[in-house]
């Protein structure tokens, strides 16, 4: 176990942990005693984002006291409590390191799978390192079903590919956390935006444990939520559910016509029954395709709101190595256009 200078140098840490905490009282003793030992045997500079989402209860006093003799304790407090993700993101747009690790500070995410990650990330040379959930025998029925149907819907809507079995316990390079952090987007799902990316990754298995103590702070109303902004995050297929209605309508109203002229032509009918179905239905088709059209174009703003950069540059043999490019692709530079333009005229095909 190679000790670690202890001092609050200023060096930038090679590794930085996130830890989200929202009223984690009960579980932040047993979560430090068993994660500094981990952290001080990786023979690597660290700090750990310890995120205080807004904590009610003696979270923000116990961080300090450990802070006293912690130096790599680093505490961000944030004003209110701003959610699960929100409180992620506040962690990695601090976060020094060249490589970043988030985990929950339950201990469900045991942190002796740092070490794997870590290597698996100088070893490999890849960006992400995702871990994932090897047996989820832990979980309630209803939380594996509704999660499989979840990833089932981000898939079938997004045509992307997330792991079902991997959270938000996961390491990051340097390049992928500025990439993250340029999105702009709110309510941005991490578990998704980092595969969208696409940057190279590979997977560490790991056994999810129990909550060590305390209780869940994910209520049913807030899976709902995460689940909403997954899917709006993602794809703008709900919109389009008005233009298809439209067109089921269309094709109903023709057929409600066929049916009403027929039934005239039998002179079954009372008087005005004809004209009046026919309107209805062709009304209503008129309607929902308008409410279509209008989505689409919601849509589209909704997209160029959310600014996704078009590409990350990676290398530029002109520029020769990357600056600090020491720790290989971790300072993979993230040059990122957010300006249309540019982008069109180097893609031009893309316009
Ligand atoms: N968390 C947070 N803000 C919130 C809710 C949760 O920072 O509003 C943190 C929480 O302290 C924990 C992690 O997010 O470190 C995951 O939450 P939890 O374990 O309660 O979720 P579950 O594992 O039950 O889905
Ligand atoms: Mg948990």
């Amino acid at each position: 176990m190679s000790a670690i200078p202890q001092t609050p140098s200023p060096r930038v840490p090679e590794l930085s942990i996130v830890v989200p905490m929202y009223n984690e009282e009960a579980v932040l003793p047993l979560f430090v005693d068993r994660l500094r030992p981990v952290l001080d045997g990786l023979g690597a500079a660290y700090e750990v984002l310890a995120v205080d989402d807004g904590s009610g209860d003696s979270t923000p006093a116990i961080l300090q006291r450990y802070g006293r003799q912690w130096t790599q304790l680093r505490v961000v407090r944030l004003r209110a409590n701003a959610g699960h993700q929100a409180a992620i993101s506040a962690g990695l747009a601090r976060a020094r390191g060249s490589y970043v690790v988030t985990l929950d500070a339950d201990l469900q995410d045991p942190p002796e799978v740092i070490a794997p990650m870590l290597d698996a990330a100088r070893d490999q040379q890849v960006d992400v390192v995702y871990g994932v959930r090897e047996d989820r025998s832990l979980d309630s029925a209803f939380k594996r079903l509704s999660a499989r149907a979840f990833y089932w819907l981000i898939r079938k809507l997004s045509g992307m590919h997330a792991h079902t079995d991997a959270g938000d316990f996961r390491l990051m390079s340097r390049a992928t956390v500025d990439a993250v952090n340029v999105l702009p987007e709110h309510g941005r799902v991490l578990r998704f935006v980092v595969p969208a990316l696409g940057f190279p990754s590979t997977r560490v298995g790991y056994r999810r444990e129990e909550r060590a103590a305390g209780r869940s702070k994910y209520p049913l109303s807030k899976m709902v939520r995460l689940s909403l902004d997954s899917v709006t995050g993602f794809s703008i297929a709900p919109l389009r559910v008005a233009t298809w209605l439209g067109v089921l309508g269309g094709v109903a109203a023709l057929a409600v016509l066929v049916f009403a002229l027929v039934a005239r032509a039998f002179g079954q009918v009372a008087p005005g029954w004809t004209s009046t179905v026919v309107a209805v239905a062709a009304m209503g088709a008129v309607q929902l395709l308008c409410l279509g059209i209008l989505g689409e174009y919601v849509g589209r703003t909704y997209s160029a709101l959310q600014a996704r950069p078009a590409y990350f540059v990676a290398y530029d043999s002109l520029e020769g190595s990357l600056p600090g490019s020491g720790s290989g692709l971790a300072s993979a530079a993230s040059e990122v256009t957010r300006d249309g333009h540019a982008r069109a005229a180097r893609h031009p095909e893309g316009a």
